[in-house]
């Protein structure tokens, strides 16, 4: 199994859109795919065509209380499934902050989990607290949506930080191995200077010997489409709402790409420390 953290602490870069059309697009694709929304606001849940969990029926429960995964899990569509979110998960940062190995339980979850997907992605909220480090614990790889706007790269390099420390303390395997384009306007100037930027500065060479070394960024770019910013509402995936949209065809490229790389450790993430 892959499993895939979708992660940056800014809103609004297309993390939640990633992680839903990106998992639709590989389960389309024959792939059994489960989407854990670690996200307060579950827009990844709404998007992938729940009504709002109650809280006993969300991660929430899972984080906090004595649910598995597999008694909040939901399928969605053909080969997909998704854990997921509820407001109530917002107080978890608060609940879980005197509890010992606080980082570690959606980890524990994962390995008492008896379903085999093909692919975990995670829809991480816009922070880098407890519910992003049980994310970064619990998978092997995280995805890095970018905006490219004149800050894209900035406030990158804590959350660089983060994912090198939780890899060198928590999750020996934990790498941060692709970068995406989002919001994209391939028509504009600007788009094309801060792609030239990412390039560099995830190029070769660049973060010897961190977490992010070996990171690329995706030939696809994920161009702004109207389609996909309606699609949510509908409770649909692109594929669902609008198969001949842009958006469509970018996301099914992103699968396809990410379906490519070939991975040396594509294992379940072994734990610091553990023999
Ligand atoms: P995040 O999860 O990082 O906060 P979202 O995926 O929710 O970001 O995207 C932020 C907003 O932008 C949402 O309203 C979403 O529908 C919209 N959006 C995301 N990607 C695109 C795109 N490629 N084209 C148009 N709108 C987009
Ligand atoms: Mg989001």
């Amino acid at each position: 199994m892959r499993s895939i953290a979708v992660l940056n602490q800014k809103g609004g870069v297309g993390k939640t859109t990633t992680a839903v059309n990106l998992a639709a697009g590989l389960a389309r694709a024959g792939l059994r795919v489960c989407v854990i929304d670690l996200d307060p606001q579950a827009h990844a849940s709404l998007h992938l065509g729940l009504g709002v969990a109650t809280g006993h029926e969300s991660v929430y429960e899972v984080l906090v209380g004595d649910a598995s995964l597999a008694d909040v899990r939901k399928q969605v569509a053909e080969n997909l499934w998704v854990v997921p979110a509820h407001l109530d998960l917002a107080a978890a940062e608060m609940e879980l902050a005197g509890e010992v190995g606080r980082e570690v339980i959606l980890y524990d979850k994962l390995e008492a989990d008896d379903q085999e997907f093909d692919y975990l992605i995670i829809d991480c909220p816009p922070s880098l607290g407890v519910l992003t480090l049980n994310a970064l614990a619990a998978v092997t790889e995280v995805f890095l949506p970018l905006q490219p706007h004149f800050l894209a790269l900035h406030g990158l390099s804590k959350l660089l930080r983060t994912v090198d420390i939780v890899a060198r303390r928590i999750n020996n395997n934990l790498r941060l191995t692709g970068v995406i384009l989002c919001l994209f306007e391939s028509s504009t100037r600007l788009a094309g200077e801060v792609a030239g930027d990412v390039d560099q500065f995830f190029g070769a060479g660049a973060g010897a010997n961190t977490a992010w070394a070996d990171a690329q960024v995706f030939r696809t770019r994920i161009r702004r489409n109207i389609r996909l910013a309606e699609a949510p509402s509908f409770g649909q995936s692109i594929f669902e709402y609008d198969a001949d949209s842009n958006g469509a065809e970018d996301y099914a490229n992103l699968a396809r790409e990410v379906m490519g790389i070939a991975l040396s450790n594509a294992d379940r993430p072994k734990m610091a420390g553990a023999a």
